[in-house]
């Protein structure tokens, strides 16, 4: 390290590059529950050239490098699991151009939703991307390449599905493109060339450094509404789900069910977001929607809740700010969460097998899904409060998340963004040619194992 600290230092210049212990603390660590691991040095680029530079040196050294975005998956993605260099993307935020024909935009990989959200307002207010609920500094680029999802998921699917095209530096130092971009100015899709995206889609820093991207843009509608549909039976919700997608008219649908406040314990909340460009659209879809789960308005097992303003207005905010208030239930806290994607069908049987990982470990919860797709599949979250100050309570939550992925996997699901001794229960379960196939591609595109190692490395 002594070696290539004046290289990083000429490659970034001296700002921009830190082994000094109070900064090495704050890259240790994410505001989950997984433990602290130092890196020996944090790097922050200002262009792919700079990247490239910062990879040849650690590829030519044998050091493990650790791409960073906002550092915020909860899920200790970010933390450097053997030391060497942390690349923090966050200087990489430019917006470098918004087709607004072919509605997509061209980004830095650093660029964080808050900026893309506030640039779109003030020059393209026509224009939107699906936000997640994040804290607006996470990165668009980190939040597509784990398959992140929100405000338009209903819409428009995953946010690596609105992904069209990428460059990405290799491991090995090269820089390539995939996509449209590959061969042509344009980034408008991924189609019709060999889809190479997938190379760097989940594989969570793995395989490669993305410099740049361009996601799809949608119309960001004048007016928008919410509608929340309750029952007090989970076994209701896929059907009540799959008739609201069934007219592909929502913009995002979500399902929540939390014991606080105590008037929302024991219902099932279905939240839909809509939006339109007249009062004459809105009524018309308000109207539509209304009628979908009329079935069970009839039989009395569920019914609208008439929502005044300002819980509307909670509602319709993206990204939604109150997501984190059931953490600050007991003071200092901190949480995190599983992100299961799974089938619909098995949203009663998740629900339940939540609620009792929550009694057995005696912690309280938030529980909740977003749907994906016209109910093409979900991603259900069980999310656990800790008191960080309190190291057993911290284990607590840990062991609670633990459990929750394997009953996830139990269950049929997937974890999403899962920490590394998750990705290890699921590379246990995972199709043996297919495990080999994975590590092969890693094999290929960074043969020194230098990038973000101790993910997708299997158990030995
Ligand atoms: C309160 C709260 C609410 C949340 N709500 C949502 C939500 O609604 N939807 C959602 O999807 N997520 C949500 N999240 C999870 C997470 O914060 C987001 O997905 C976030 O966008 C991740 O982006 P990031 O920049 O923080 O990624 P990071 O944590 O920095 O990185 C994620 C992974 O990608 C890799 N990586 C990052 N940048 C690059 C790059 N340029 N090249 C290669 N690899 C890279 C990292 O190594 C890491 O493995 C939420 C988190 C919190 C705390």
């Amino acid at each position: 390290m002594d070696r290539i600290y004046p290289e990083l230092k000429e490659i970034v210049g001296a700002g921009f590059v830190s082994k000094e212990p109070e900064e090495l603390f704050i890259y240790s660590r994410d505001m989950g529950t997984m433990a602290p691991c130092f890196p020996d040095v944090v790097v922050m680029p200002n262009s792919t050239d700079e990247v490239r530079k910062i990879v040849l040196l650690a590829n030519r050294e044998g050091i493990p490098i650790v791409p960073m975005g906002g550092g915020l998956v909860l899920s200790g993605l970010s933390r450097p699991l053997k030391g060497g260099i942390v690349l923090d993307m966050k200087r990489m935020n430019r917006i470098l151009e918004v087709n607004e024909t072919s509605r997509y935009a061209i980004l830095e990989a650093g660029t964080s939703q808050g900026m893309l959200q506030a640039y779109l307002k003030k020059h393209h207010p026509k224009l939107k991307h699906s936000i997640p609920d994040a804290p607006p500094v996470a990165t668009v680029g980190g939040n597509v390449l784990i398959h992140g999802s929100g405000h338009l998921s209903h819409a428009a699917g995953f946010h690596s599905d609105m992904l069209n095209g990428m460059e990405v530096v290799l491991p090995t130092g090269k820089v390539v493109r995939t996509g449209s971009c590959a061969a042509s100015p344009y980034w408008f899709s991924r189609a019709p060339l060999p889809d190479l995206a997938g190379l760097f889609i989940g594989w969570l820093g793995t395989t490669g450094i993305v410099t740049r991207l361009a996601i799809k843009l949608f119309p960001n509608r004048s007016l928008s509404d919410v509608a929340v549909f309750l029952t007090e039976d989970p076994e209701l919700v896929p059907d009540i789900i799959q008739r609201i997608t069934g007219l592909q008219m929502a913009e995002d649908i979500t399902a929540w069910m939390a014991p606080k406040p105590a008037w929302a314990s024991g219902f099932q909340h279905v939240i839909v977001n809509y939006a339109a460009d007249s009062q004459e659209e809105l009524t018309w879809k308000r109207r539509l929607l209304y009628a979908a789960p009329r079935k069970y308005i009839d039989d009395r097992t569920g019914g609208f809740m008439p929502l005044p303003p300002n819980m509307k207005k909670t509602f319709l905010e993206a990204p939604a700010t109150n997501l984190t208030v059931f953490a600050d239930v007991k003071k200092g806290g901190g949480f995190e969460y599983v992100g299961a994607i799974m089938p619909i069908e098995l949203f009663a049987q998740a629900y339940r097998l939540g609620i009792d990982i929550a009694e057995r470990f005696n912690t309280t919860y938030s529980t909740g899904a977003r749907i994906i797709g016209a109910g093409h599949c979900m991603m259900f979250f069980y999310a656990y409060p800790f008191n960080r100050a309190d190291s057993l309570d911290v284990q607590r939550a840990q062991d609670a998340l633990e459990h929750t992925n394997r009953m996830v996997l139990d269950m049929g699901g997937i974890p999403w963004k899962a920490e590394a001794p998750a990705q290890k229960e699921i590379m246990k379960r995972m199709d043996p040619d297919t495990l080999d196939l994975m590590k092969h591609v890693m094999a290929m595109l960074d043969p020194k194992g230098i990038m973000n190692p101790g993910n997708w490395e299997p158990a030995t």
